[in-house]
């Protein structure tokens, strides 16, 4: 993928240079990036990939966009990511790992010694307490999802090679799926966090009958009582909320809030608990 310089008319065209890394992960961000087939070719138009260890065997530091994905939980994974960081001009956190934690954030709630014991024997693995990247170094961008959407990916990197504003829908999930003309899932009994996550994926999950379990953290506005009302209505207990609001950690601050406080009932007005439907 590092190709010759591209020129017009004699004159050379300047590709921003793209590295991808990986820290404690499963590969799926970088993973979305290689299976897109139909944009590929043009994806790879627009920037010089010169590290990729998913994608190809070169290597090279120099890089002026560093991609990192996966959350932090080692120590040697510090240093690392300090160096991508001071040889990168913009670093994205790609992925929900990145930006929060994501699902290997879970760890931080578990006492998971037998687990090591289990796993490593008596070759132990020293780790660290999951952290987010920007918990470690300044982050520029950050591209939500588990795994993001690979158009995304390709609209952000665009405006960044072409110098114009990235920006993130700042609505919920809930005006993706009703766009997408979905009967909405509290109504077929699923719980559902559509309507306080931040929407980009297009109602991914929704849109295949699966619910939100809000892998891209909130949206600009999260009402949270009105959320935990509308579980309460469809008859879904406030912990069954709290279970799918740590899965990714982006809704942390939220967590915190609804643990810190003891299990009331609804508060101001909201529907009776309705019984869920039976399948
Ligand atoms: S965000 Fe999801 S897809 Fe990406 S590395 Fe983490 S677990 Fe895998
Ligand atoms: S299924 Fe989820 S995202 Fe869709 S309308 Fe219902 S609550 Fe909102
Ligand atoms: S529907 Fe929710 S869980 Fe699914 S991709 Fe979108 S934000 Fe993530």
């Amino acid at each position: 993928m590092m190709a010759d310089p591209l020129s017009y008319l004699g004159v050379e065209l300047k590709r921003p240079r793209v590295a991808f890394f990986d820290l404690t992960s499963c590969e799926g961000c970088q993973l979305q990036m290689v299976n897109n087939e139909a944009t590929l070719l043009d994806f790879l138009s627009l920037v010089e990939i010169v590290n990729f260890r998913e994608a190809m065997t070169e290597k090279s530091d120099e890089y002026e966009i560093a991609f990192v994905e996966g959350s932090v939980s080692r120590a040697d994974e510090v240093e690392r990511l300090k160096e991508i960081r001071s040889r990168a001009g913009i670093l994205v956190a790609l992925g929900s790992c990145a930006c929060f934690g994501g699902v290997n954030q879970l760890k931080n709630q578990y006492d998971l010694r037998w687990v090591k014991q289990e796993v490593y024997g008596d070759f132990p693995i020293k780790t660290s307490p999951v952290r987010a990247l920007d918990q470690i170094v300044p982050v520029d961008l950050k591209i939500y999802g588990c795994p993001p959407r690979k158009e995304e990916v390709e609209r952000i990197v665009t405006n960044l090679v072409l110098g114009k504003s990235v920006t993130m829908p700042e609505y919920p999930v809930c005006m993706e799926c009703k766009a997408n003309e979905n009967i909405c899932l509290f109504e077929l009994g699923e719980p559902c966090l559509g309507p306080i996550t931040r929407a980009g994926c297009d109602a991914w999950c929704t849109s295949n009958r699966r619910a939100c379990w809000g892998c891209r953290g909130p949206a600009e506005v999260v009402n949270l009582e009105e959320m935990e009302r509308i579980m309460h209505r469809y008859g879904f207990s406030t912990e069954t909320m709290v279970e799918r609001l740590e899965c990714f950690g982006g809704f942390s601050s939220q967590v915190k809030k609804l643990k810190g406080r003891s299990a009331q009932p609804v508060k101001g007005g909201g529907l009776a608990p309705r019984k869920r439907k039976k399948k």
